[in-house]
């Protein structure tokens, strides 16, 4: 049994202390755009963002727009199943297609117009890929090198590998890319602009709005070729990761947001013992967070926990107070006073107006759960910078040893 688990001032010193070491993982596991060929020239030789010139030209859109633009296609590409790898895929591949002038970021239309090419260099960069990449990957997942695949589609059972690569072009690639393709033609003599991607996306009241707007917009979402994760991700890397933001209102600060969650995130902050500490095991079984297997280890599938509330009393009202300021003026999802907290916004209410922000808590997220505490039965616990606090750690093996991710 685990003891101890609500303690409000272990949630609060154990979120500070992630926050704190994201700070330091420097944006850990960031696209590396600086390599990305047509967007060079937009870093400087050490290799940071030159974000004087963001509003600056680069043809007919400014270069926020371009990054803006990749940066919308990569967070849909990312659900593959190898983040290297597909990190990989879309670089090499953005910059096979620059060479031969099919500017896909600039000119949307490129890419289906030479639709031949842009799937010759698809097949072929992934096959250079899967040579690089298989045998780790095979290592790091208990699987056989064979299987390496970047192409995927949504089902019913969720993310599955397919071998189609028209149907992982056209709905992977082509939907991010056709968003602002269809706004530049919306927009086309009407309304002038240098930015409609990022217009559109700066157009609604917050960020977390803005989140769910990529994916549910009945003209402009993604629907099913992106997951909430993925949404919130892109606006961690729009807002904190590379500063694109141009709205500096509070509805777009560094709390504005949700955290993405995934299998990283919900693998340490089980371990720790932070979500037992906001619900008793049985709800998180209730929700099917926790997915109850024969033999274990158990499962936890963490986008589960989404909109689901604390269900312990968090008796602190600095707490309480910065959660309503965190609904009604940073996230905007509510216009009422909210009565309960959910889980996934905590985070937000414990670092408001803190110097860590929703960015350094998931960078801190990232870096444990890729470094130390990684998806098997024997995380690296021994060298984890939060093995003084975590629960899993400090007596509780079970939280370790049977559940993974
Ligand atoms: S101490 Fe171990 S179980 Fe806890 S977060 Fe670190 S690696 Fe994971």
């Amino acid at each position: 049994m685990v003891e101890k688990m609500n303690s409000v001032s272990f949630i609060k010193e154990l979120v500070f202390k992630i926050a704190e070491i994201g700070k330091r993982s420097q944006h850990i596991n960031a696209p590396d755009l600086k390599n990305v060929e047509p967007f060079k020239h937009f870093f400087d030789k050490k290799g940071r963002l030159k974000p004087d010139e963001l509003d600056t030209m680069d043809g007919a859109w400014t270069k926020r727009e371009i990054l803006t633009r990749y940066l919308l296609l990569n967070i849909v590409l990312d659900q593959g199943p190898d983040i290297p790898g597909v990190r990989e895929l879309l670089k090499t591949v953005t910059n096979a297609l620059y060479r031969k002038e099919i500017r896909i970021f600039h000119r949307p239309l490129d890419f289906f117009r030479e639709l031949n090419i842009s799937i010759d260099e698809i097949l072929k960069k992934h096959d250079s890929i899967k040579t690089l990449r298989a045998d780790i990957w095979a290592k790091q997942n208990n699987s056989n090198s064979s299987k390496y695949n970047l192409f995927f589609a949504q089902s019913q059972r969720g993310i599955v590998s397919i071998n189609q690569v028209l149907d992982y072009g056209i709905h992977r690639w082509g939907v991010p890319l056709c968003v602002p393709l269809l706004l530049e033609k919306d927009l086309a003599g009407k309304i002038e602009t240098r930015q409609p991607l990022v217009d559109y996306l700066e157009s609604f009241s917050s960020a977390e709005v803005t989140s769910m707007r990529i994916k549910n917009h009945e003209r402009y979402g993604l629907g099913s070729a992106v997951g909430n994760k993925g949404c919130h991700l892109f606006t961690k890397w729009y807002i904190h990761t590379f500063h694109l933001s141009s709205r500096k209102d509070v509805g777009w600060s560094e709390w504005s947001y949700e955290v993405p969650f995934d299998s990283n995130v919900g693998r340490v902050l089980f371990r720790t013992g932070y979500l037992l500490s906001l619900a008793d095991l049985d709800y998180y079984q209730s929700w099917n967070v926790i997915q109850q297997k024969k033999n274990k280890p158990h499962y936890i599938r963490v986008t589960n926990i989404r909109g689901k509330k604390v269900q312990k009393d968090i008796d602190d009202e600095e707490i309480k107070k910065n959660y309503k300021d965190v609904l009604l003026n940073h996230l905007k999802t509510r216009k009422r006073e909210p009565t309960t907290i959910e889980i996934q916004q905590m985070p937000n209410a414990i670092l408001l107006n803190s110097k860590f922000g929703i960015g350094d808590f998931d960078d801190g997220l990232i870096y444990i759960g890729t470094n130390f505490c990684i998806n098997d039965e024997r995380p690296k616990c021994s060298k984890c910078p939060l093995n003084s606090i975590c629960k899993g750690f400090n007596g509780n093996e079970f939280l370790i040893t049977d559940y993974l991710t």
